[in-house]
């Protein structure tokens, strides 16, 4: 028996990428991320990873460097306020003067 899905929910979704569409071509803003200052890259181990925790799409990966799907990260800026290094800068996207 498969030990990862309980028999007795019937309705149970799993995390994909992109299950909402691609928004990169709408996002008004991006997060930029300064390496410097995010923790797993600092201290160079799995630490932090909260921007990865609070992302509602999913979109940014737990690995060293942390990375962010850019095809689907919508800008909502959430990683930013999250980040307590203050590592995420949320920038204005070109043509979104
Ligand atoms: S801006 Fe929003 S969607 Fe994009 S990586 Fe940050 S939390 Fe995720
Ligand atoms: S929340 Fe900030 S410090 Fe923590 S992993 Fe994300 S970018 Fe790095």
């Amino acid at each position: 028996m498969d030990k990862t899905k309980d028999p007795n929910i019937s309705a149970m979704c799993t995390l994909a990428v992109g299950e909402a569409g691609r928004t990169g071509d709408w996002r008004s803003f991006r997060p930029v991320i300064d390496h410097g200052k995010c923790i797993p890259s600092q201290k160079g181990r799995s630490a932090c990873f909260l921007c990865w925790l609070y992302c509602p799409e999913g979109v940014v990966r737990a690995e060293i460097p942390i990375t962010i799907d850019m095809e689907y990260c919508k800008g909502c800026g959430i990683c930013a306020e999250e980040c307590p290094a203050k590592a995420i800068t949320m920038v204005k996207e070109e043509g979104h003067e």
